[in-house]
């Protein structure tokens, strides 16, 4: 088994190193991730900059690029066979509902997915300092043994998201939809020491509609959510609906 592994928190966060040594367990591991933090790129591909590659140790490959770049650059070039699986993460911080279109860690998978790879993003549910990688990696690999052994439907990847606890306090994992939330987002405005004004994304809590059978429900209430996910963004409902829209 061939495993290749990445993220978007960048080669030196703490999820990667114990997403690669779980995977170690299942197959021989090679790492092809960020050489920096490159959070919420989503699935942006870097067309107007070179790449380069830089060999940390033996299987270790930073990319001065986007998770995309690296999914591409790790098939493409570096691996010497396609993998089996890629894996993505383990994320600091959740990955639920629509932030999934911002994130790094699944757009690493969704290309994956296009190239029909296996895929599976993973992600810790929490920005607490205090975390537990060890624990969700032993969850990435029940997952990911479980892909392997049933593979995945045509044109599926899956978003995983795990409690932050230990392994045994977590619950079952659920398969899940994903959720929405209501976006609140705030831009704080600050003057800079030049008095210029500066912009700056911020976050609030996420209000997240608590329904059943997402994955915002799922770790709410401490299990581990499996969502399958596809690319294809039509609006199957609205097909027929502006299909009668005349023209
Ligand atoms: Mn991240």
């Amino acid at each position: 088994m061939n495993i290749m592994v990445t993220n978007d928190d960048g080669i030196h966060a703490a999820g990667i190193r114990a997403l690669a040594e779980a995977m170690s367990e299942l197959g021989t591991v090679t790492v092809v991730a960020p050489d920096r933090e490159r959070s919420a790129v989503g699935h942006s591909l870097t067309l107007h900059t070179p790449l380069r590659i830089f060999e940390l140790h033996k299987g270790w490959y930073a990319v001065d690029g986007t998770p995309t770049d690296c999914v591409n650059m790790g098939i493409h070039n570096m691996l010497p066979i396609t993998p089996d699986l890629v894996v993505s993460g383990i994320n600091h911080g959740a990955n639920l509902g629509d932030d999934v279109t911002y994130s790094g860690t699944v757009a690493a998978a969704m290309e994956a997915n296009l190239m029909g790879i296996p895929a599976i993003a993973f992600s810790l549910a929490t920005f607490e300092p205090s975390n537990h990688f060890s624990d969700a990696a032993q969850i990435a690999i029940q997952v990911a043994r479980r892909v392997i052994a049933n593979g995945l439907p045509s044109d599926t990847f899956l978003n995983v998201n795990i409690p932050n606890c230990p392994h045994d306090k977590m619950c079952s994992p659920l398969i899940t939809r994903q959720g929405k939330r209501s976006f609140i987002g705030k831009i704080v405005d600050k003057t800079d020491p030049r008095g210029r004004k500066y912009y700056w994304v911020g976050s609030d809590e996420p209000h997240l509609n608590d329904e059943p059978g997402t994955d915002f429900h799922a770790i709410n209430r401490n299990h581990v959510s499996i969502t399958p996910l596809h690319l294809d963004l039509t609006n199957h409902k609205s097909l027929s609906i502006l299909s009668e829209w005349s023209f």
